[in-house]
Order: C-alpha cells, then structure tokens, then sequence
C-alpha cells in the first residue's frame, strides 16, 4: 500500500510511475490487515497529526475510488469492568479527545450506535474518527485508477534487485535483467528487509512483526462500528495513565491472551464476515503454522460481546509487518542516494515491549 499511495500521489501530480512487484499482484501486509484506519489509540502529538491527516487522504481517495471501500463507521471500545470504564473515562476526557472524536457511551447509547452488541457491558468508548477500508480489493482497485490515468505502469513478478546511478538519474534492476530509469526511487518494500534492502541499508532501525488473523462467514447482521475489547487500552500508547495503570494492576489477560500479546479489533467485511485478531509475536523464528488457542481466546471475546455465536470461520491467516524500532516515529525514511529513498515501518503503533526484539 506504501508503494501505491506513493505512486497515487506522483500520479495526481502529472509524474509517470513504474511500479515493481515481486509477486503477481499484491500479497504482503497490506492485503493481510484489518483495513481499519485507527485513530483512536494513536500517541498525541506526531502520530496522532499523521493518522489524522492519513484518515483524510484515505477518506479523499476513497471518494475518488469507490472500490476502495472506505466508510467513516467509527469504533466501540466495549468495556465489561470498572477499571475498564475508568480508562475509557480517562481517556474521553483527556485534551485532545475532541480531536479523535472521543466520547464515552452508556451501554444503552453503545447499542444504539451498534445493536450488534447484545452481550454485557459496562460502556463503550466510542471513535467517531475510526475507519476501515476493505483491504483486499483496495490496491487492485487503486491500480485501476491508476491504470486509466495512461501514467501508470505495473510490473509484477518481478523483484528489484539493484538500484543503479545512470547518467539519467538513478535506475532499478530487476531479476529479468532489465533497467527502469527515473527522476526517483522510492523503494515500499514492507517487512522484506533482507536482500537488496540488507544490502542497501545494513542496519534499518527496524523490526518485524506477526500477527494471526481470521475471517467469520456473513454475521447476517450489520456490525456498524469496529469493535475493540479493553486488552486495546494496554497496546495503544493514547490510553496510558493512572486508570490503566490501575486496570493492569486489578485484572490480568487470561494466558493465552498475556502469551500471545492480544487484544480483540473486529470488523465487518463488504461481504457481511467479520475479520477478527489479533496477535503479535516479535521473537524470529516466526512460526510457520497458525496456532489455535489465540483464536478460541478471539471467538470467545468476540462472542461475550455480540451475545451469540460467531457464523463459522471460514479463512486464518499469518502477516508480517514492518515497524520502527524508534516508536517516537511514524514512518523509517531513509535516503540512500541521490533520488533514492527507503520507506517502511508504518506498522504497529502499538506499545509493544522493547525486551523482544
Ligand atoms: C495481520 C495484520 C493486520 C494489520 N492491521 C492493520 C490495520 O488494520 N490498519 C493499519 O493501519 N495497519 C495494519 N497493519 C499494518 C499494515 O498492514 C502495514 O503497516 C502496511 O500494510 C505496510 O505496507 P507496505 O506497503 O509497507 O508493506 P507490504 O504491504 O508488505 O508491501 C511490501 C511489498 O513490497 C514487495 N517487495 C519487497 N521487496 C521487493 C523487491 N526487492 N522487489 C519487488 N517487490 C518487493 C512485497 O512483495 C510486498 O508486496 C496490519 C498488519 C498485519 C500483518
């Protein structure tokens, strides 16, 4: 997605873009996630400005292509405990909650804004700000835009794998021998961070991440906002503080929710399914095969919730991520030469602990 939003924009600015793919079309994180355009947990300052600004390009695109599924349905942080409350409460009244579109929900306000959630709950702290795209679709629907422009190129099945100075500025090799020439490099490689790009930028101050997913078949219902459990509050920086320092000190995940450092997002696909997560291991070797315990821990979350039984799961899936090992920034950019650029890392804005990796 990296590299298409930069090819998107060098488009909208008269420029012509190749874009190289290793695979046939699109297979890394980007195809893999939530498609949740999340504000609501974002550190204040830096990362809350980018997000913002991010939800309003993500927003304009999405007027522009349809097929990119963008709708502006907002988030319920459901919580089931005091201590759960007192950090949604905390957080809705902290400065810049206005600027998130924080507000505290009663349980019956809750239920109106998503009558999906039938289970027990205390409130909600609710994002007007939250939005998803459906991430399966949306490069390929961008590469059509892109495509009809006539200044847009795709290459795919091919892996860069040097990046040259010419006499006309600096060019990429790829693995069939040829060269493509232009004005810039701009290298989105994600979590791929061997190969050419060990090569050009030995020691990325970044790391990487898995995560396990799953898709249900068709709720039969709307689920009309993202929901989050309360596990959120411990991962996203925006809910530190007293209340959550309280929270943790009062109530433990349950195992495999600690050992696999969980929290529930959930969100209804174009399709009616939900896709449910997740996970994050940070210690490589990365497991190859999906492990079955977090996903009990998921479903029963999600059911406690929504107060009946989950449609049958239909997909799981593994992805890995990129991100800046700094987390006071957004974004790795890296310039490696003149015209060259590395960008990556914009993964997991959560507080992940420093010990594991
Ligand atoms: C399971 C999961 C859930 C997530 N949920 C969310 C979410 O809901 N919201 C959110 O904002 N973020 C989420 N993230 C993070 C987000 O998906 C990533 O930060 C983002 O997709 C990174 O985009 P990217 O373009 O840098 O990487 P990728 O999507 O991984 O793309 C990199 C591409 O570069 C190609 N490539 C690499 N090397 C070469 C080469 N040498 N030559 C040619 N091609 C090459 C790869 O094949 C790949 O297609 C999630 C991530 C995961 C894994």
């Amino acid at each position: 997605m990296l590299g298409t939003m930069h090819a998107w924009q060098a488009v909208q600015r008269g420029h012509e873009v190749v874009h190289i793919e290793r695979e046939a079309e699109a297979r890394g994180a980007s195809v893999r996630n939530f498609g949740l355009i999340w504000v609501s947990g974002r550190a204040a300052g830096e990362e809350l400005a980018t997000a913002l600004r991010a939800r309003a390009l993500w927003e304009e695109i999405g007027t522009a292509v349809p097929g990119l599924g963008f709708r502006a349905n907002g988030s319920l942080t459901a919580v089931t405990t005091d201590a759960e409350l007192a950090v949604a409460r905390q957080a809705s009244a902290r400065p810049d909650a206005a600027d998130r579109g924080l507000r505290l929900l009663t349980p019956d306000e809750a239920r109106a804004a998503n009558p999906a959630l039938r289970g027990t709950l205390l409130g909600a702290l609710a994002c007007d700000r939250d939005a998803a795209v459906e991430p399966r679709t949306a490069q390929r629907a961008l590469q059509d835009a892109l495509l009809r422009s006539g200044r847009y190129a795709f290459l795919g099945g091919r892996e860069a794998r040097d990046v040259v100075d010419t006499a006309g500025g600096p060019a990429v090799r790829d693995d069939r021998g040829e060269t493509h020439g232009g004005d810039a490099v701009v290298l989105c490689t994600g979590a791929h961070l061997g190969g050419l790009v060990r090569e050009l930028a030995p020691r990325l101050p970044v790391r990487r991440v898995r995560l396990q997913m799953m898709q249900t078949a068709p709720l039969g219902e709307p689920l009309t906002t993202s929901v989050a459990d309360a596990d959120s509050f411990r991962y996203y920086p925006a809910y530190s503080g007293t209340a959550l320092d309280a929270m943790a000190a009062a109530q433990a995940q349950p195992p495999a929710a600690a050992e696999h450092r969980m929290q529930l997002l959930m969100v209804q696909r174009a399709d009616g399914g939900l896709t449910i997560g997740d996970t994050h291991e940070y210690a490589e070797p990365f497991a190859f095969d999906v492990d079955e315990a977090p996903y009990e821990h998921l479903a029963a979350v999600a059911e406690a919730l929504l107060g009946r039984p989950l449609p049958p799961v239909r997909r799981r899936w593994a992805g890995v991520y990129a991100q800046c090992a700094d987390t006071t920034r957004v974004v790795h950019r890296e310039r490696l030469g003149d015209g060259i650029r590395l960008v990556t890392g914009p993964g997991g804005r959560g507080s992940a602990p420093a010990a594991d990796g």
